[in-house]
C-alpha cells in the first residue's frame, strides 16, 4: 500500500481561513459586526495594560482609540473569537530582559484569563519584532503560536507556530488576487490556510473600510473553507498530528478529544475521539 497522507479540517475540507487584528481599539466595534454578518471567525490580539479608561474621550482627528475593559469584554466574548496576547503594553519584547518579557507576556495571559474566563495561548508580536530570546520566552509562558507581520502570500500551514507567518495583511496590493486563487484552489494534496491579518484603526486613516468589506464579501459563504480562529486551527493540527498509525498504516487510534479527518491514498477518513480505525 502507498502511503500519501494528507490532513484534512473538520467535515473533510481542504481549506481553512483565519483573522488576526491588533491592538484592542474601538473600531473593532465595526470590525466585529462584519466578521459576523459573514460568518468569519477572528483573533484579537491585546494590550490588557493599556486599556482606556471607561469615560476616555479622544481629540477629533484621533483614529487610534484604545477600548475601556468593560467594551473590550462585552465585544470579543462571543461569536466564537479569540483573545491573545500583545504583550501587557505592547513593548518591543526583543529590547527586553527575559524577566521582562515574560513578565509582559504573562501579565497579559494573566489579565485577559481572569477576564474572558479562558485559557490564552496565542500571541502577536507588538511591531512584528522578535528574536529567538523572545521565542524562547514565550514558549516558557506557555504560548504555542505567535504571528510575525511577514507576508508569504502563500496558503501553506504554519511550520514553526512561534513564528507564524501569515498570507498578507488586508492592504496587501495582490489580496483580491490572492482570495480569488484560494477560492479558486481545490487542493488534492496538502490543506490550505489563508492567514489575513491587520488593524481596524487603519480603515479610518486610510478611509477604505469599503476594502474589508469586499474582502469579508470574497471569502465568506464557501462551503469548502474552515472558518476558524487561530487557535481552534492550532488545536485542530495538533489532534491530528496526535494520532496514532500502525507500521503498515491500516490501523490509526485518535487519543484526542477531537473528530480528525485527513485522506489517505486519495480517500477521505474521519476518525473519532479515542476511536481505532482499521483501514480496510
Ligand atoms: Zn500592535
Amino acid at each position: 500500500m502507498e502511503r500519501i497522507l494528507f490532513m484534512r479540517f473538520p467535515e473533510g475540507k481542504a481549506k481553512a481561513f483565519t483573522l488576526s487584528y491588533d491592538d484592542g481599539v474601538d473600531l473593532d466595534e465595526r470590525l466585529v459586526a462584519l466578521f459576523d454578518k459573514h460568518g468569519l471567525k477572528a483573533t484579537f490580539n491585546i494590550n490588557s495594560g493599556l486599556y482606556a479608561a471607561e469615560d476616555a474621550t479622544y481629540p477629533e482627528g484621533e483614529y487610534f482609540r484604545r477600548l475601556p475593559p468593560s467594551r473590550v469584554l462585552a465585544l470579543y466574548n462571543k461569536n466564537g473569537h479569540e483573545v491573545a496576547t500583545h504583550g501587557s503594553t505592547h513593548p518591543w519584547l526583543e529590547q527586553l530582559s527575559v524577566g521582562s518579557i515574560t513578565y509582559e507576556i504573562m501579565k497579559d495571559r494573566e489579565a485577559l484569563e481572569e477576564q474572558f474566563g479562558c485559557i490564552v495561548r496565542g500571541h502577536a508580536y507588538p511591531f512584528g519584532t522578535y528574536n529567538d530570546t523572545v521565542v524562547e520566552a514565550l514558549r516558557a509562558c506557555g504560548i504555542v503560536y505567535a504571528r510575525t507581520v511577514d507576508s508569504t502570500e502563500k496558503f501553506e500551514m504554519p511550520t514553526d507556530w512561534l513564528r507564524l507567518n501569515p498570507t498578507c495583511h488586508h492592504d496587501n496590493k495582490r489580496v483580491f488576487e490572492l482570495i480569488r486563487n484560494f477560492v479558486d484552489a481545490q487542493p488534492a494534496r496538502r490543506p490550505k490556510l489563508f492567514y489575513l491579518w491587520g488593524h481596524s484603526f487603519e480603515f479610518e486613516k486610510f478611509n477604505n473600510w469599503e476594502r474589508i468589506e469586499k474582502i469579508c464579501d470574497a471569502i465568506s459563504g464557501k462551503d469548502d473553507v474552515w472558518y476558524a480562529n487561530n487557535i481552534e486551527i492550532y488545536e485542530y493540527t495538533r489532534a491530528y498530528e496526535s494520532l496514532v498509525w500502525s507500521a503498515d498504516m491500516r490501523r490509526v487510534h485518535n487519543p484526542s478529544a477531537k473528530t480528525v479527518w485527513f485522506k489517505l491514498n486519495g480517500t477521505l477518513y474521519s476518525i473519532a475521539p479515542d476511536e481505532t480505525l482499521v483501514i480496510e
